[in-house]
């Protein structure tokens, strides 16, 4: 801050602010002796001390060789002895003495002054005004003073005796011209600073701020310059005691002008308080001169603590309110941007609002082509299994055939082999479109896992049987009899896997382990138990190169090597592993190409409490009997069959399949032929197809099922092309027993009738 500068001078500046300061110094003090000295010779205020306090203060101590100077001539004059060469000598160095302490005090004192209020305007704040008082107006006094008056009893100018008065004398002197000067020359230097600074903005708005502003302040201080003279003269010149008035003349010149009007109007005040006292025409001049200088002294002490210090209060206030100012720029800066953000916020709501619709319509586009794309595939799925069904069908009665030769059995095969491989295809593209269009989902039902095992192994035994591979199975002793499970979609992931391990091995061999571990998660939720299955398939077959074992769980993706040599559409593994992910586990691979492959996976099962399979399996005894073509059964099962079919070439595969069966069956083209035939014929079981013009499979059921006793009514099971989940449930929900897909199967069929003796003992 400038002013407590510390900036250096050049030397030869330097040298001239150290004259000059020396010459105001002495000028200044010579004036003082000679126009405010008492008749005992005492000055009340000492301006001098002031003008130096300001002086270093403003140029740093850079000028206080000045202030040694000024000090020493302002004495010498005073105190020089010519008497004797002793005594001049004498007399310098005593006149030294109080110039070193002068410079002492003056220094010492703005030193701390300096460091205490860290290079801030000592008259901004109350506490830097104290710390002004106290260091620079109070401290530096007293050595100056200490200094002085010792060394004057020293010289033998003045008697021991008094050293107390004299002392008091002379600080009180030095505090006055402190206090009342130096604040008045720091207002001239800044004043001189802010003009000098803002000297093109003044002259660009003098024009305007000259007649708005300047006119009515300068009225304003003529008015309070001609009262506040007025005042002292009659105070301090013509004995009235009216000092007190100027107070509110000080407070007025603090308020409307500033550190700048309040400080020189004491400088006035007092100039003209001290010229009136010392003359004797003032109020205070009363018989006793100490006591009259006394009363001049409080009177000055009271009025420039009170001035500055309501200057620095007002200085205060201003800087809070400044602070208050710009506190409000910025809330209302901020405010302002916060108020750009919630437009930007807005705006990208509205955005994303829009993109939301954007999506949901989007959504909205996929989800219908979704349904439009399964909707197609359950259709192809259905139009191909009505020849597939004529295909496969009568190939399994040709098989039957005694008038075959050994050639024409062989073909029969293929077409069979080939016909079961389209079935299957078909099968996996349904699947696959299923988990696309996320309508793949779990039917789980509580199933004898030991039997399900069992028959797993001995279907794969005879697939494998012609394979020069050994087939071996390792299950943990701890498995449980029942598990709640999606048994077709698990016999589904395991077929697959066993299938490829057949499919890619050619020497040595397959095992298939499945593994019961308890889970951690047992008995925590709803007292269920729970029971993690590892199922694992390992072979010894051609193996997987590493780059290729993330791929192969992608939909049509196949180890490069074996694309054209070995069938496959790459389907499998894709529908496996969302099946078992589904269960909520994850199909892992660990392969060596060459060395060959380990598929495993882990589930977790709930145990179910009560130990009943829900799948109506055929008992074990009864499924032995079960073998394609018996051409018995009807002896063994003598049921009275309805097959509900409109297509005829179903109804000669079906019948011909009954026939070969030993049954003779009948036949109705549509639902409402069904419940005409069930008017005059009890039947054990109905094959119902779904769709048939008419009444369709479906309500002629729900006919069946509301108008008939339980215990007459037949076993009905449904025969159809339709083979999503929801048409096997829709089945089931219009109270159908029993379902079975085209093309037929002689084994499920036959399944399906044993089935219907169970329901019906
Ligand atoms: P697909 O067997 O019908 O081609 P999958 O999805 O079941 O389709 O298998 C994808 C590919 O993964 C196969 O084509 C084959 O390259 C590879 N693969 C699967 N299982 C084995 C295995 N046990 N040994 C070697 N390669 C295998």
């Amino acid at each position: 801050m400038f002013v407590l500068s510390q900036k250096r001078l050049k030397p030869i500046p330097r040298i001239l602010s150290i004259i000059i300061v020396a010459l105001l110094y002495y000028g200044m003090a010579e004036i003082s002796r000679h126009v405010a000295a008492t008749p005992q010779d005492v000055t009340p205020v000492w301006p001098p001390d002031g003008f130096a306090s300001a002086a270093i203060l403003i140029f740093g101590f850079q000028l206080l060789p000045g202030v040694l100077i000024g000090s020493f001539l302002a004495n010498i004059w005073a105190f020089f002895n010519a008497d004797s060469w002793y005594m001049e000598i004498f007399s310098i160095l005593q006149v030294l003495g109080i110039a070193i302490g002068t410079t002492i005090g003056t220094g010492l004192g703005n030193y701390l002054l300096r460091r205490s209020i860290n290079g801030r305007n000592p008259f901004r704040r109350l506490d830097d005004l104290y710390k002004f008082l106290g260091f620079t107006g109070a401290l530096a006094p007293m050595i100056n003073a200490t200094a002085g008056v010792l060394c004057l009893c020293l010289g033998g100018q003045i008697p021991w005796s008094i050293f107390g008065t004299v002392w008091i004398t002379w600080w009180v002197s030095n505090v006055a011209g402190i206090c009342i000067f130096t604040p008045a020359i720091i207002s001239w230097y800044k004043f001189y600073v802010n003009s000098t600074k803002h000297k093109e903005k003044l002259l660009v708005n003098w024009k305007t701020e000259a007649k708005k502003i300047r006119f009515r302040r300068v009225i304003e201080a003529i008015i309070l310059i001609v009262i506040t003279l007025e005042i002292s003269f009659l105070s301090f010149y013509q004995n009235y005691p009216l000092s007190y008035t100027l107070i509110p003349c000080l407070i007025f010149a603090v308020n409307r002008f500033g550190d700048f009007g309040a400080t020189n109007l004491i400088v006035v005040i007092t100039t003209i308080s001290v010229l009136g006292t010392v003359k004797g025409l003032s109020s205070f001049a009363i018989q006793y001169p100490d006591s009259s200088l006394v009363l001049l002294q409080c009177f000055i002490v009271v009025v420039v603590l009170t001035t500055l210090s309501l200057i620095a209060i007002l200085s205060e206030k201003k800087q809070a309110i400044a602070n208050l100012q710009k506190s409000k720029v910025r809330l209302i800066n901020k405010s302002v941007q916060l108020k750009d953000n919630q437009a930007i916020l807005n705006e990208n709501a509205l955005i994303l609002e829009q993109k939301n619709i954007a999506l949901t319509e989007s959504k909205k586009v996929a989800e219908s082509a979704s349904l439009v794309k399964s909707e197609f595939l359950s259709n192809m799925s259905h139009e191909l299994r009505t020849p597939l069904n004529a295909i496969l069908g009568l190939t399994q009665v040709l098989q039957t055939s005694k008038n075959l030769d050994h050639e024409e059995q062989s073909d029969l095969k293929t077409v069979i082999q080939s016909g079961a491989y389209l079935l299957e295809l078909i099968d996996d593209i349904l699947d696959i479109s299923k988990i696309e269009a996320g309508k793949m989902e779990l039917q789980f039902q509580n199933i004898d896992f030991l039997q399900f095992l069992t028959d797993l192994v001995n279907t794969f035994k005879v697939q494998i049987n012609h394979k020069n591979i050994d087939f071996d199975y390792q299950f943990s002793p701890d498995l449980p009899q029942f598990v709640y499970i999606d048994s077709k979609r698990l016999r589904q992931v395991l077929f697959n896997l066993l299938s490829n391990a057949i499919k890619f091995t050619t020497k040595g061999s397959i095992i298939l382990r499945v593994i019961a571990s308890k889970s951690n998660k047992s008995q925590l939720e709803l007292e269920k138990t729970l029971i993690s299955i590892s199922f694992e398939v390992e072979d010894s077959g051609i193996g997987i190169d590493v780059k290729r074992l993330e791929s192969i769980f992608l939909p049509f993706e196949r180890a490069e090597e074996t694309k054209f040599k070995i069938q496959g559409t790459g389907l499998g593994l894709a529908i496996s592993q969302k099946i078992v992910m589904m269960m909520g586990g994850e199909i892992n691979v660990s392969s060596k190409y060459g060395v060959g492959s380990i598929f495993g996976f882990t589930v977790c099962l709930e145990i179910p409490k009560t130990n009943i399979s829900d799948k109506h399996d055929i008992p074990n005894k009864l499924a032995s009997n079960t073998n394609i073509y018996d051409k018995y059964l009807a002896q063994k099962l003598p049921l009275r069959i309805l097959l509900a079919e409109d297509n005829p070439i179903n109804q000669l595969v079906a019948s011909k399949i009954l026939n070969r069966l030993g049954y003779e069956i009948e036949i109705a083209d549509n639902g409402v032929q069904v419940l005409e035939a069930m008017q005059n014929r009890n039947y054990d079981v109905i094959l119902m197809d779904m769709q048939m013009p008419e009444m369709d499979g479906i309500e002629a059921t729900k006919h069946i099922v509301g108008n008939t006793d339980l215990a007459c009514r037949p076993y009905i099971i449904a025969l159809t092309a339709n083979v999503m989940d929801s048409d096997r449930q829709i089945c089931m929900d219009a109270g159908m027993d029993d379902f079975i897909s085209k093309p037929v199967n002689v084994d499920s069929l036959t399944k399906a009738l044993w089935r219907s003796l169970r329901q019906g003992t």
